[in-house]
């Protein structure tokens, strides 16, 4: 029976081990959310930039548009007054052109440069990744490794428990299902082994003897 309960002890173990794998590698694939996110940020400004170019662009071929029908106005105006004062809007539209072209130079450096922070916040995630893709595996392997060696012990357990009168075995199995712990303690220097409380020494006698059930009426143990 100390036997079926170094079994059963192993087992508990085992099962908690392979209850307790999605929540370790959950852990360690929160290792990556920092990069996750410093990717997802340096993406969206990246997109911002983008999208101020754009405007840009539309704005100078807006400008350009307003030129173009600045010029043919200007041909059926009359007088040289109102010529020049077309002339001055022109170069009013035209200076605007130029700054935004100015300014698009500038917006593509900084294009540049939010594509090379995304490049390498991918490069930085992609290595993390594959260190914890790493762990990941050795987690899986384990947990194939503790799944067989589970079957084995289960399967021992079984065998075992068929070699053991019933009215003991299920009382072990009570105890050892309410406690997930050992259920069966030695009897040590006339106290329970667990709680260490002293026992009266009918019970050690009784232990002893290995007849009948003895029960430590404080923690609710079997005694041997
Ligand atoms: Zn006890």
């Amino acid at each position: 029976m100390l036997v079926l309960q170094d079994h059963d002890l192993r087992i508990i173990r085992l099962e908690k081990e392979l209850a307790d794998a999605p929540k370790r590698k959950q852990a360690i694939d929160a290792l990556l959310d920092d990069h996750r996110v410093a990717l997802a940020k340096a993406k969206d400004d990246l997109k911002t930039h983008q999208s101020e170019i754009k405007q840009a662009e539309l704005d100078v071929e807006g400008s350009r548009e307003k030129i173009r029908k600045y010029r043919g106005q200007q041909i059926q105006l009359k007088s040289n007054q109102e010529f020049r004062a077309m002339e001055t809007e022109v170069a009013g539209v035209e200076k605007t052109i130029r700054q935004l072209e100015d300014r698009m130079i500038e917006m593509m450096e900084t294009i540049e440069a939010a594509q090379k922070a995304v490049k390498e916040r991918e490069t930085a995630l992609k290595t993390e990744e594959s260190s914890v893709n790493r762990e990941i595996g050795v987690i899986d392997q384990r947990g194939r490794d503790v799944q067989a060696e589970l079957d084995q012990a289960r399967q021992a357990r079984t065998a075992l428990a068929l070699g053991i009168e019933t009215a003991r075995l299920q009382h072990y199995e009570r105890i050892m299902k309410n406690k997930r712990e050992k259920a069966l303690v030695p009897v040590e220097h006339g106290a329970c082994g667990s709680c260490h409380m002293k026992l009266p020494p009918y019970q050690v006698h009784e232990a002893r003897k290995q007849t009948g059930i003895v029960v430590c009426e404080y923690c609710g143990r079997m005694l041997y």
